[in-house]
């Protein structure tokens, strides 16, 4: 699944041959995503320039002079630019084609993506309630520290709550609790402010470190497949269980939190 980081990679890959160009038209082949893609959407977006590319959590903003295609990848979607008019293949549901020659294809396979226009796309319902983004200065320990007070949950699926911090997935609360020591069954409402601080650093470096790795593929993004892929970035726990812990050497366990496997160990993390 898309991540945060596969997310901005996408982003960055994309933008620069978007901004300041004209839609000429939208093809849509497949309407039935996770929610149908609008009837009007070429409609509305064509003879349209695209202003800016942003993101927000998981959901890119493609921003035209007047609304803005919201999409989210899914489990299984990606966005990359092909030559306008090129033959596409299966589960290749949309292309967006501008003035360049250039359009944006929109690829996936299991269908959970998202294609939605809105005239206010902050104040969005899927946007509307979602926490800070991760590597701002509106995230930090602090924060952590107060709205876990008086929770129960465990650490792990609270740092994964969108309501606290967006972007922090499965890959990331796994190997951000490891790297702060930080036992993942623990009850977020007991944990220090101090440690919560260690864990916010060590969230913001490790997304910050996989945004960093994707960098490297941003020419896949024309002609090429659009998969920015699981950036090759040493994983300490994540898919390791019943391995040896790469610090210590103990056995690393498992356990299900939150409907999600969870790897630790129990050794260095307390
Ligand atoms: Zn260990």
């Amino acid at each position: 699944m898309p991540e945060l980081p596969e997310v901005e990679t996408t982003r960055r890959g994309i933008a620069p041959h978007l901004e300041g160009q004209r839609v000429s038209r939208v093809i849509v082949r497949e309407r039935r995503l996770r929610w149908p893609i609008p009837e009007d959407l070429d409609v509305r977006l064509s003879g349209q320039r695209i202003v800016l590319v942003e993101r927000r959590a998981k959901y890119l903003l493609i921003n035209a002079e007047v609304g803005t295609l919201i999409s989210h990848l899914g489990m299984s979607g990606n966005l990359r630019l092909v030559e306008a008019g090129s033959l596409a293949a299966k589960h290749e549901h949309v292309d967006i084609e501008l003035e360049s020659g250039l359009a944006l294809r929109y690829t996936d396979p299991r269908r959970f993506g998202a294609m939605l226009w809105s005239l206010d796309p902050l104040n969005h319902e899927l946007l509307a309630r979602l926490g800070p983004e991760p590597l701002t200065e509106l995230f930090d320990g602090d924060r952590l520290f107060k709205l876990s007070r008086g929770r129960s949950m465990a650490v792990k699926p609270f740092i994964m709550d969108n309501a606290v911090v967006v972007g922090v997935g499965n890959i990331y609360a796994t190997e951000a609790l490891f790297a702060a020591g930080i036992d993942p069954r623990r009850a977020a409402g007991g944990i220090s402010r101090a440690r919560y601080l260690r864990l916010a650093v060590e969230i913001k470096r490790i997304l910050a470190a996989a945004i960093e790795r994707g960098g490297t593929t941003l020419r896949d993004f024309i002609g090429g497949d659009g998969q920015p892929g699981y950036f090759q970035q040493e994983l300490f726990v994540y898919g390791r269980a019943y391995e040896a812990c790469k610090v210590c050497g103990s056995e690393l366990r498992e356990v299900k939190l939150g409907q999600r496997a969870s790897v630790f160990c129990l050794k260095c993390q307390r």
